[in-house]
């Protein structure tokens, strides 16, 4: 009988348990369904959209090669799934679990309706598997990845199938052209192509370059001009690769590099812990405190709006959270410790919701994470389940400093190419502001101070 793969956020033929489970058991057709209403605020923004274009074709492509195909459907995952299961006669769906709010309903209601086969694939663990003395979930990071350390290994990497036999006939797919999850006019995406190579292959070759470097990781991770982390999160987001396939490859490598990038797959599985939790992690302050804070708000104030957008377009004058930002919409990523900046200047100095910088990133991003993106954002506010403190204000100067951001700035800000350090870091402190380069929108002093009087109202209620 005929066995249906569903995919989603594990576009990958290798370490694929619900891939390889549907291949012992007959021939197997793969699916791909654009469910955008399922996914309602957190449909896929622009870049996510770039990445999954080319990584449906890369996937299929490798389909391809052993004459299988992939089924490309758009509209309502379980009604599609169930129209496929009918065409081609067959009654069970191999899905792995995923725990995002809109993917547990759809896994809910389409086990209803057909045998779905759920399969534990794109964690190290599966969310709620960890779990304290008392049984209980955590809710706070460290206690939760000393517990999952006791626990490794992880599950063994499940190899490719080795046959993958056809249905009698192929149900009809779309073309993934049509689904124009490119951008044509504008086309912004060259910067994109420039930094990206997207694909299960294109993953495993960028592992085994990082194996060589994840030792350094520890001196280097932090500095943003430095080449010192993975950039593997939109591969592991699309689950082009698996983070039990990294945990294997780097596992031989017993250094403190190693140790501290272990920590960081773990926080993956911690944000997934997290959403699984508390669904609606996204839209909604964990600490409730946090909903009477008096937000400046873009959408009736319009020096607010202003601000919000200096802020997306690089252009508020700080030339660390500039660079940042710029990266961003150019390449699609941007490096950690920048995220951390950027996102505490727009919340912090400007005084601006975390959820408005959540949405940008969403949209910008081509490692956008219902899960990473949210736990990541309400650390930064200070409103989460397990955060910094919204008073722990970052001075995105000393932070430029301290980091070493010089031609990290001087890439991404072509203004202030002509600058060395230490007057890169803050030219209108040093009397060499270039005539193309703003001012700082808001005085670090001035912005903190707005900050804690905002947070000291809360307090007072
Ligand atoms: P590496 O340093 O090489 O780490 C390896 C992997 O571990 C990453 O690929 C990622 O999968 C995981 N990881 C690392 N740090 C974190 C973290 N803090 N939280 C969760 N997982 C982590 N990461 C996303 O994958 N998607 C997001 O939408 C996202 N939004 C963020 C928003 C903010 C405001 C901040 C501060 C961080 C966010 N991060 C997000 C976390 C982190 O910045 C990225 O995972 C990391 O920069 C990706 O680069 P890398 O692959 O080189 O990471």
């Amino acid at each position: 009988e005929t066995q249906i793969v569903w995919l989603r956020r594990d576009l990958r033929m290798a370490d694929n348990p619900a891939l390889f489970a549907a291949a012992s058991q007959g021939p197997v057709v793969c699916v791909y369904v654009l469910d955008d209403d399922a996914a309602g605020h957190h449909a896929y923004g622009g870049a996510s959209r770039w990445w999954l274009h080319h990584s449906l074709e890369s996937l299929s492509n490798s389909l391809g090669k052993r004459n299988a195909k992939l089924i490309l459907r758009r509209g309502d995952a379980v009604e599609e799934l169930c129209k496929v299961a009918e065409e081609v006669g067959a009654k069970t769906v191999h899905a792995n679990r995923h725990y995002e709010p809109w993917w547990r309903k759809a896994q809910g209601k389409l086990s209803d309706k057909l045998d779905l086969q759920l399969y534990d694939g794109i964690y190290l663990y599966p969310a709620g598997h960890i779990t304290t003395g008392s049984g209980s979930q955590y809710k706070i990071y460290t206690p939760f990845y000393k517990a999952m350390r006791q626990q490794f290994p992880p599950r063994d990497v499940v190899p490719e199938p080795d046959t993958l036999s056809s249905p009698e006939t192929w149900p009809a797919s779309d073309n993934l052209a049509d689904w124009e999850l490119l951008p044509t006019r504008p086309d912004w995406s060259g910067g994109l192509a420039d930094f990206w190579q997207v694909g299960e292959e294109a993953a495993h070759q960028r592992l085994s370059e990082w194996e060589e470097d994840v030792s350094d990781y520890e001196d280097r991770r932090n500095l943003p001009s430095q080449d010192g982390s993975s950039r593997l999160s939109p591969s592991l987001h699309f689950g082009e690769i698996g983070p039990v396939q990294i945990w294997d490859a780097l596992k031989h490598k017993r250094s403190d590099g190693w140790q501290s990038y272990e920590s960081e797959l773990v926080w993956r599985d911690y944000a997934a812990n997290v959403i699984c939790q508390f669904p609606a992690y996204a839209r909604e302050n964990y600490r409730e405190d946090y909903d009477q804070l008096k937000w400046r708000d873009p959408d009736t104030d319009e020096k607010a709006a202003r601000d919000l957008k200096k802020w997306q377009e690089g252009k508020t004058g700080y030339p660390i959270v500039d660079a940042g930002m710029r990266q961003l919409y150019q390449t699609g990523w941007m490096h950690n410790r920048v995220r951390m900046i950027t996102a505490s200047f727009l919340i912090k100095h400007l005084l601006i919701d975390w959820r408005k910088g959540e949405e940008w990133f969403w949209d910008c991003l081509c490692d956008a994470d219902y899960g990473s993106n949210s736990v990541n954002w309400q650390w930064n506010a200070g409103t989460g389940v397990d955060s910094n403190m919204f008073v722990r204000i970052m001075a995105p100067l000393t932070q430029s400093e301290k980091f070493d951001a010089a031609s990290y700035i001087r890439e991404y800000v072509p203004e202030l190419a002509d600058l060395d350090a230490p007057y890169i870091h803050d030219p209108e402190e040093h009397g060499c502001l270039p005539k193309a380069y703003p001012p700082k929108m808001i005085a670090h002093k001035a912005g903190r101070e707005r900050a804690m009087d905002a947070y000291k109202a809360m307090k007072d209620g």
